[in-house]
């Protein structure tokens, strides 16, 4: 005979079955089921107790059943409430059976609850413009939303496996790296939290500049990174545009006054540390208001555009032409040996300047003064030997024009 003082140890429902009824069901099976007590059970049929959906089930009988494992049905109790179960039922000889339900409704809710979470987890990561990564302590992606893989160009659910050396420019693979070793040894990790600006890597090879902060996160005993990832390339090109404003004439591309008085003073510095000279024309168009007078204000911008090309074809790389004013240009040339230098690129400026310059059908003959001054025979500040240059080139504007004149000449001309 069982023993059913030793059911009543278990905590889920056990019922014993003759024929369908009920013979005994434990205190668990009568919490589980809304019963006052045992007796009230006793001599019920316990497929009334199964959800009509479920019935099926008991068509094969008891003894076929008998042979599954547990399976999910749902479960009623008197009061008409519903609850999902696990059943499982062994045959305990003739048309004894044994029946053993677990109450799962608890465990589905959170399972449910989970998958919820889950997918609102995914779909925050699947709308946020910022790449989402996670890496792990080998440096490799362990995840990605897709975010991450547009900004790396990568096929959809291919970037996860990855090595985050794959997505660095070559150039800076090894200096991540040593970051990431120095890190995962216990050392540096001043990086952590801090957004940084760098280079990404994408799969067709192109770089683009992005930023990235990166935090640990704990995960159990192991250390996983997330990586919050922006494409900063718009903002990069706005601050590159509003530099080259800022350096730059807009009409002519060529360097400003800002870039040319930085220029001058950088070459100063390095003139003054290794010896030598260094010369500074400043250059005139000679008659030029006339152009847009008659031909129009485009019509000079073109002829400006042009004096431009052609001034920045006189010079080494090394030197400058800089734009400072209406028709005003500035040549910087860095380490001449003697005067004579200076004078051949004065040269050079003039005969440029004799060619006439086309605007559509019209031909605009003008021509340059251009006044050379000396580091550091005519000056030992930057404002100096400029003011030396334009004072050379007024006096050749007086002496009509077309010429070039060192400072230190003081008021003989050359032609
Ligand atoms: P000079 O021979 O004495 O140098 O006389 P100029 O006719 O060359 O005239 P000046 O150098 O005194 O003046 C330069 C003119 O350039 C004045 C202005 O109308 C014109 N200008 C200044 N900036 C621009 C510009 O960006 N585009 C055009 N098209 N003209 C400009
Ligand atoms: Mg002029």
């Amino acid at each position: 005979m069982l023993n059913t003082e030793l059911l009543e140890l278990v905590s889920s429902l056990v019922c014993l079955l003759h024929e369908g009824k009920v013979t005994f069901l434990n205190q668990a099976g009568v919490r589980m089921l809304g019963f006052h007590d045992a007796e009230e059970a006793a001599g019920a049929s316990f497929e009334d107790f199964i959800e009509a959906d479920y019935r099926f089930l008991l068509e094969a009988g008891w003894d076929l059943l008998a042979e599954e494992d547990f399976l999910p049905l749902k479960l009623h109790r008197p009061d008409g409430s519903m609850f999902e179960a696990e059943m499982r039922v062994r045959c305990m000889g003739g048309s004894a059976f044994l029946v053993e339900a677990r109450d799962i409704s608890k465990a589905l809710r959170s399972a449910e609850a989970l998958r919820e979470r889950e997918e609102r987890l995914q779909g925050i990561l699947a709308s946020v413009a910022e790449g989402i990564v996670t890496i792990n302590e080998l440096g490799r992606i362990e995840s990605a939303n897709p975010a991450a893989e547009r900004m790396f160009r990568c096929t959809r659910g291919k970037m996860a496996g990855t090595h985050i050396g794959d997505l660095t420019p070559p150039h800076l693979r090894q200096r991540h790296e040593r970051f990431f070793r120095r890190y995962m040894t216990g050392g540096n990790g001043l990086l952590l939290g801090r957004a940084v600006e760098t280079m990404g890597r994408r799969e067709d090879g192109t770089l683009f500049p992005m930023e990235i902060s990166i935090n640990e996160l704990r995960h159990g005993k192991n250390r996983l990174f997330t990586g919050i990832m922006r494409d900063i390339s718009e903002r990069k090109e706005g601050e590159d545009r509003i530099k080259r404003l800022a350096h730059h004439d807009s009409l002519t591309g060529l360097p400003n006054r800002n870039l040319l008085s930085d220029r001058i003073t950088h070459a100063l510095a390095r003139v003054r540390r290794h010896g030598g000279r260094m010369a500074v024309l400043y250059v005139d168009l000679d008659k030029f208001k006339p152009v847009n007078d008659t031909l129009g204000h485009e019509a000079g911008d073109v002829v400006l555009k042009e004096v431009a090309r052609r001034l920045t074809g006189c010079i080494r790389g090394s030197d400058t032409v800089a734009r400072v004013g209406g028709d005003e240009f500035v040549i910087v040339i860095e380490e001449i040996a003697k005067q004579a230098e200076a004078a051949a690129v004065a040269r050079k400026v003039i005969d440029v300047m004799a060619k006439p310059i086309e605007v559509g059908d019209h031909q605009c003959l003008l021509g340059a003064s251009v006044g050379v001054a000396v580091f550091p025979d005519d000056g030992f500040t930057m404002d100096e030997v400029c003011k030396a240059a334009d004072i050379a080139m007024y006096r050749v504007k007086r002496s009509g024009r077309n010429a070039y004149c060192f400072f230190g000449e003081n008021g003989e001309e050359e032609e």
